[in-house]
């Protein structure tokens, strides 16, 4: 009989073994622990980079960015130095429920990049960017109008803007209240709408915490700040306890036979310094600033300049010689042009690379000529600069330890490969063990920042992955599982084929002997990839606003 399991899969952003581990040793996690015991488990290779757009959107079609277009929360606008967000538009390869046969009912609530939601053989609830609550972000429409009934209330991402480490308890009233929504969606899809051959859920919260509340896991600064710590110290423990509580409900919910997985998209860890990359650029060489220009967000900047500087400036440099020299020497604020967009303060015709100006990934692109809009680097000289900088990234030393900043620097095409591949971007550095998060300011002179008030926790490449079900052996521990397997293992456990372009494998070691060989796995080539467009979602002013604001309190923008 073919093979044909009913799947639920709870995607906790960021999880970390780091952090379960211990927990489950000190039985803090009941529910974690039952799955370790009675499935397989282990740390999941997340995406380069490890960041929730692109290892999402791999873990939703089984591969590698090249082959599906998205590399980070934002993607570069056509014949421009703007950005636009990512959306469920930017995944340009199937998604594996796009496999499913006709007949499989399915129920998804939350899964990062799914807006605009899909119309599916059930229901879905899109996860971000969803721009506002009137937007429509359930499929089907009315799904939305009867959560509210059923639930009372379904709060979007961009309604967590208070969850920085400043607001404290409130923050966390919001953090709870936006996870036990998703739990009443869960609850009232799987009682109300129910049986489900595919479920998945997606809790954010524990990178959002992460990001918020490392910092009191940090030794030297529990030392200094002993009040707030006390109080605070347990919080990120508590929530992953409360992720296992409902755990434990969802195996009730769905019952023994079927097969669980759990899995998060990277890992966490803390963060130690900021590294300013436009400015090391600027500093070596490869990328210079139009002289007397500002951006602000706010509106005018100003600056204290000289009757004499002012009078230059403006070209009245003339009238010098009739005033007299203490009256040219009196410095008055002086309203310096800007630019909306950090583009527009860019030389480019000086300019040979730049860091995306608005993401804080550090993903690098070479400004060259016929691609980038006021491109400067002839592509005769685009190996010679892209080695360069490869070059002077890998020997770049934080001037406090001495060592290295860079674990890897890679070309594009030795990390990604796909018909997206020209959409990435040319150079993709990983920080030692990530513990550098990028900014991406063009103005400044410091390179490094040690942050007081720091966004405290930044990514790790390892993330988490179990699976417990009737055809998986118990107890295994997992390595070298990487996000992009997950797929192949769904499609196979719920009786369907393996596209064979799908750049993840099914991961033998975790299924039962006797399943294998009873179904033995089938690999079918795929029709040959449709390179689609990149259609944009028309977020207005309002919308990007907000959804721009959630990401900054989060610490992945500048
Ligand atoms: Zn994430």
């Amino acid at each position: 009989m073919a093979i044909k399991n009913k799947i639920i899969v709870i995607g906790l952003d960021g999880a970390t073994m780091d952090i379960i581990n211990p927990l489950v040793d000190s039985g803090r996690l009941p529910a974690f622990s039952k799955i370790m015991r009675e499935g397989a488990s282990g740390k999941l290779d997340s995406t380069v980079l490890p960041i929730t757009p692109p290892a999402w959107s791999s873990f939703m079609t089984g591969k590698n960015p090249g082959k599906h277009g998205v590399y980070g929360f934002f993607k570069s606008k056509t014949d421009s130095y703007e950005t636009e967000f990512a959306t469920g538009y930017s995944i340009r390869a199937k998604k594996l429920w796009e496999y499913f046969d006709k007949d499989k009912r399915i129920a998804l609530i939350d899964i990062p990049l799914t807006f605009p939601p899909e119309e599916v053989n059930g229901y879905m609830i899109s996860g971000m960017p969803v721009p506002s609550r009137e937007s429509i972000f359930t499929f089907p429409p009315e799904l939305h109008t009867e959560l509210i009934r059923e639930a009372g209330d379904y709060m979007i991402d961009i309604e967590l803007r208070k969850l920085t480490s400043e607001h404290g308890i409130d923050a966390l009233v919001h953090l709870y209240a936006y996870t036990e929504m998703r739990m009443k969606a869960i609850r009232y899809l799987i009682n109300k709408k129910g049986p489900f051959d595919f479920t998945m859920v997606v809790f954010r919260g524990t990178d959002f915490i992460q990001h918020a509340a490392f910092k009191y896991l940090d030794r030297s600064y529990a030392e200094k700040h002993r009040d707030e710590v006390k109080k605070y110290g347990e919080i990120i423990f508590q929530f992953y306890e409360k992720m296992d509580s409902y755990l434990s409900e969802i195996m009730q919910l769905s019952g023994e036979d079927t097969t669980l997985i759990i899995m998060s998209d990277h890992g966490a860890g803390p963060l130690k310094k900021f590294f300013y990359i436009n400015r090391w650029l600027g500093k070596e060489g490869f990328l210079a600033l139009k002289r007397g220009v500002t951006v602000t967000r706010k509106g005018l900047d100003f600056r204290k300049k000289s009757v004499e500087g002012i009078l230059k400036k403006t070209g009245l440099e003339f009238f010098n010689h009739f005033i007299p020299t203490f009256i040219r020497n009196i410095h008055l604020p002086y309203f310096i042009p800007y630019e909306k967009h950090p583009s527009g303060i860019v030389d480019w015709k000086k300019t040979k690379a730049y860091a995306n100006l608005t993401w804080t990934d550090g993903l690098i692109k070479i400004n060259l000529k016929g691609r980038e809009p006021d491109g400067s680097v002839d592509e005769g000289d685009y190996e010679d600069v892209r080695d360069k900088l490869i070059e002077r990234l890998l020997s770049l030393t934080d001037p406090d330890t001495g060592t290295d900043v860079f674990d890897a620097v890679y070309r594009r095409e030795e990390i990604y490969q796909g018909p997206y591949l020209k959409e990435a971007p040319d150079i993709i550095a990983l920080t030692k063990n990530i513990e550098y998060s990028y900014r991406v300011t063009l103005h400044g002179e410091e390179i490094f920042e040690t942050p007081e008030n720091p966004v405290p926790a930044n990514h790790r490449m390892k993330g988490v992955f179990m699976i417990k079900g009737p055809d998986i052996i118990n107890g295994v521990s997992l390595e070298n599982t990487k996000i992009i397997d997950i797929a192949p293992v769904i499609l196979y456990l719920t009786g369907h084929q393996i596209p064979g372009d799908m750049d993840g494998r099914l991961v033998t070691e975790a299924i039962k002997e006797e399943t294998l060989k009873r179904n033995p796995p089938v690999t079918v080539d795929e029709e040959t990839l449709q390179i689609k467009d990149d259609k944009e979602v028309d977020f207005n002013a309002e919308d990007r606003k907000q959804i721009e604001e959630s990401l900054r309190n989060l610490g992945y923008m500048a």
